[in-house]
């Protein structure tokens, strides 16, 4: 990271720290842990019916609970678990999360993902063993001076109780952003990009990313955990992109 970078992110994080707690979307005091006072939390979207397994968003003809893709070729995570649709003003608070270093907006996500864990997605479920956030290739972690799924999964793991997995796998292949890329090169892209250091033998998961867009990295590092013996896994993110 550049110094100057360094020097603006720290300030960032000075003035963020400093000042009382404001909304993260309307910058209004709230004295609320998400940091996203009332009226901003009742406006955001809220995520379309989605398949079970991977999130994709329905088209409304569907009548099972996985979408055609999952049915006939189901990825190697078993479910997903998303607070958000990828829309306005998820997008914005995204994008200043991971370019802007607005750290407090990884803490907000935390308390949402936390209440959404504990109040209906395992409600009447054991959580999972560990917790895994999405690994940053080190060239990309330097470059950025965080890795925002670290950042998100840290408070979630800490108020759950439940280990944090930092180092079990890396990401080993310095990949293009998935985004840049035409459809058909994403997995070529993404293949082999994943290494792991230990056995998950047994193990249930969780995987956190910030957002899960075509799926095909979760895919990828999923895969590779599979093959080291975990037993299941689900998908926490922040965002889905329909
Ligand atoms: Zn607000
Ligand atoms: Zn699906």
């Amino acid at each position: 990271m550049r110094w100057e970078k360094f020097i603006f992110h720290y300030a960032r994080f000075i003035y963020d720290q400093l000042l009382p707690p404001v909304c993260i979307l309307c910058s209004h005091p709230t004295a609320r842990s998400t940091n996203i006072c009332f009226t901003c939390q009742q406006s955001l979207p809220i995520l379309p019916d989605h398949c079970l397994q991977c999130a994709q968003f329905f088209s409304g003809m569907e009548k099972t609970p996985l979408c055609h893709t999952c049915h006939h070729q189901p990825p190697p995570f078993d479910r997903t678990f998303a607070l958000f649709p990828y829309q306005s003003p998820i997008t914005q608070l995204i994008i200043q999360l991971k370019f802007q270093h607005r750290l407090p907006i990884a803490k907000s996500f935390a308390d949402l993902l936390i209440q959404r864990l504990q109040t209906t997605w395992y409600r009447r479920q054991k959580l999972p063993d560990l917790i895994i956030p999405m690994p940053l290739h080190p060239h990309r972690l330097r470059e950025r001076g965080f890795n925002q799924a670290v950042e998100i999964a840290k408070p979630v793991a800490k108020k759950l109780g439940i280990p944090l997995d930092l180092h079990g796998i890396k990401r080993t292949k310095h990949t293009q952003a998935q985004s840049a890329l035409p459809a058909l090169e994403r997995k070529r892209n993404i293949t082999n990009a994943f290494t792991a250091y230990r056995d998950y033998s047994g193990l249930t998961l969780a995987v956190v990313d910030d957002v899960v867009t075509t799926g095909q990295t979760m895919a990828e590092c999923c895969h590779v955990l599979k093959q080291h013996g975990a037993r299941q896994i689900d998908v926490w993110c922040c965002a889905r992109r329909g």
